[in-house]
């Protein structure tokens, strides 16, 4: 069933409420995390929590949680459910405040979670579209602040698209708006380096690690819009999309509109990993 879970207290999820005065409603000052299931078991939720943990850091918010309840709370909530293939979402802020900018030595923090149903059979290919990157420069730190990745999505959506591509000032792929970007040319991997201008996906890294499996070289190098046409195989990597080619860029084809070779490939692999936990 689905449910949320305020604070410490689980509650059926359109019964869930937080108080008014939260920062995060106000300044969006807040961290979340989004990890799929399989079969009944979490994927991957030692990378999620290393990744809070960091974003936590860089918030200068890790102090005053404590790591231990937020595994127990994500686990107890996700069991409570009993969804076998579930997207558990959870978001801490620096918690109740009128609003003021900066904020009290005693802030405690709010914690809010869901866990809903997921649908993993996602199409094996999608159209998307490119969009300036509007977003703020730690995007590194998966804070709260989504509005540039939703306002990019929702230019994809009224394009017909299912992602937006974002593009720096330069002209260079950083990220989608939940997805990381990756693409294959002559047999080589290349997706933007870890930096502050892109969040550290667990998709993406788990792909990296596979690459070699494939005989694939892996770069770490951004690459542009314009080099993107020239490329076998273009496609999306996220906890909620899984791995999906790309067949039409701003309405251009993509390798003939087809799900690429080793798109397909790192899908299996993909699913394979989901299958063993
Ligand atoms: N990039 C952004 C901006 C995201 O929001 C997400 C996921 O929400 C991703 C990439 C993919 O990350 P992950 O594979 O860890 O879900």
């Amino acid at each position: 069933m689905e449910l949320a879970m305020v604070n410490d207290q689980i509650v059926p999820i359109e019964e869930a409420r937080i108080y008014a005065h939260d920062r995060g409603l106000y300044f969006g000052d807040g961290v979340y995390e989004v990890i799929a299931s399989c079969g009944g078991k979490l994927f991957a939720l030692e990378r999620h929590l290393q990744r809070l943990e960091y974003s936590l850091r860089e918030m200068q918010m890790l102090s005053k949680v404590d790591m231990a309840q937020v595994r127990e709370r994500v686990e107890r909530a996700f069991e409570e459910a009993g969804i076998a293939e579930a997207k558990v979402y959870f978001h801490i802020t620096r918690g109740r405040a009128l609003r003021a900018h900066e904020y009290a030595e005693d802030w405690q923090p709010s914690f809010l979670l869901t866990v809903r149903e997921l649908t993993r059979s996602q199409p094996a290919t999608v159209p998307a579209i490119t969009h300036p990157d509007w977003r703020w420069k730690r995007c590194d730190i998966k804070s709260l602040n989504l509005l540039a990745n939703v306002l990019a999505k929702n230019a994809a959506t009224q394009a017909g698209a299912a992602e937006a591509i974002l593009v720096d000032e330069d002209g260079m792929v950083t990220e989608g708006t939940s997805t990381s970007v990756l693409m294959i040319q002559n047999r080589v991997l290349r997706t933007a380096p870890l930096r502050a201008n892109i969040l550290a996906g667990i998709t993406r890294v788990l792909v990296l690690e596979w690459a070699g499996e494939f005989g694939l070289e892996v770069r770490e190098e951004s690459f542009g819009v314009s080099e993107v046409q020239q490329g076998d195989e273009l496609f999306l990597t996220g906890t909620t999309t899984g791995v999906q080619g790309v067949s039409q860029l701003d309405g251009q084809p993509i390798a003939e509109g087809k799900a690429g070779t080793y798109t397909q490939q790192f899908r299996q692999r993909l699913d394979q990993a989901m299958n063993e936990g």
